[in-house]
């Protein structure tokens, strides 16, 4: 027998353009970086798409022109500067469709000197981008020379206006202080910043890519422990939400954060949002849906999955290892992309 349940119409996307990054962050929740093809979006997939979320994304509080994280949409990866014509054509179809509130999420790792990041930015606003979202602490600063961040930041003042976004502006402000140039690894970071003042400040949730890099760094914040111990805690943000969900350049309609997972074909929203899910068809949706951890644990248990006796260190590693195990074993439509499961390590 069907049973569906209703997903939330979204008011908020970031738009996945490739999974391909520059950088291979250790806090990566979609576990991104150099080693994925490319598969950059279509255009007939941006045009469906937009197609789809003309009409239903909101603006930010201060209307269309004005930016804000969950407010309209925003271009993201991957990092969408690696394929620059593409961003722009985006851009331009967005604002076709009338989509509010867009800006680009990016590493700054393309800002090489004034005249490149100066002529990037001008085109982008002159296609219709209203912001900037500039992505600064010490996991990015393994990877892009603090320079072009500084740089990225300042030229985009000058164009973007209040419309830029530094995420986080205390690390901005510190490697300023502290004269960074370059690189610097992590390693080394922490030789300047303890490890308790790093964790405190630092922000990032303990998903994608975090259990498998960071595990030795958080044993004290986050110990590992056995998977009944999350059966009974909340998700870090709900599963089911109108803000901030995720589509990716497989046109994946993803909730939220939860990385690996797909309620559909975004180009089918409108039916998605009508029908709601068949959890019959995807149990794995099912279990995420009810936030019932046990149930999904006990579904995987009767399939092979072994807990791994060293615990997991958070509800989203122990989530992650049961859809891994399930995507690799088991033909589950929900687990998409595969790749991921693939990219974690
Ligand atoms: S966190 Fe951002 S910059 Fe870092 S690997 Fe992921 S997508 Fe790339
Ligand atoms: S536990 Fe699973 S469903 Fe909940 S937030 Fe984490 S990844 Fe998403």
């Amino acid at each position: 027998m069907q049973k569906f349940k209703r997903i939330p119409s979204p008011i908020s996307i970031g738009l996945i353009l490739s999974y391909r990054c520059s950088a291979a962050c250790k806090h990566c929740i979609y576990a991104c970086s150099p080693k994925w093809n490319s598969d950059w979006i279509s255009e007939d997939a941006l045009h469906g798409i937009f197609q789809q979320l003309s009409g239903k994304l909101m603006p930010d509080t201060y209307g269309p022109n004005s930016t804000g994280l969950n407010a309209g949409l925003h271009f993201t990866g991957g990092e969408p500067f690696l394929n620059f014509d593409l961003l722009c054509k985006a851009v331009e179809l967005a604002e076709k469709y009338k989509i509010p509130s867009t800006f680009v999420e990016t590493n700054c790792f393309w800002a090489i000197d004034e005249k490149t990041t100066k002529e990037k930015l001008q085109t982008l606003k002159k296609k219709g981008l209203k912001g900037i979202m500039i992505s600064v602490n010490p996991f990015y600063l393994e990877y892009v020379p603090f320079e072009r961040t500084d740089r990225a930041i300042k030229i985009s003042l000058d164009i973007f206006g209040r419309n830029v976004m530094v995420y986080q502006v205390e690390y901005y402000k510190r490697f300023k202080q502290w004269g960074f140039k370059g690189i610097v690894s992590l390693e080394r970071y922490l030789s300047l910043e303890s490890r308790e003042n790093f964790l405190r400040n630092v922000e990032f949730f303990p998903t994608g890519r975090v259990p498998y890099k960071l595990r030795d760094l958080l044993k004290d914040f986050y110990p590992p422990q056995p998977p009944r111990y999350f059966f009974k805690e909340r998700c870090l943000t709900p599963f089911l939400r109108n803000w901030h969900n995720h589509v990716d350049n497989y046109c994946n309609f993803i909730p939220g954060f939860c990385s690996g997972i797909t309620f559909g074909d975004c180009r089918q929203l409108d039916r998605l949002l009508k029908e709601g899910i068949d959890i019959n068809r995807f149990p794995i949706l099912g279990f995420l849906m009810e936030d019932d951890l046990e149930g999904l644990y006990d579904f995987a248990k009767d399939k092979g999955f072994r807990e791994d006796s060293e615990g997991y260190i958070s509800k989203c590693h122990l989530c992650i290892e049961l859809r891994k195990y399930l995507a690799f074993n088991y033909n589950f439509e929900e687990l998409r992309p595969l790749e991921f499961y693939r990219q974690l390590v």
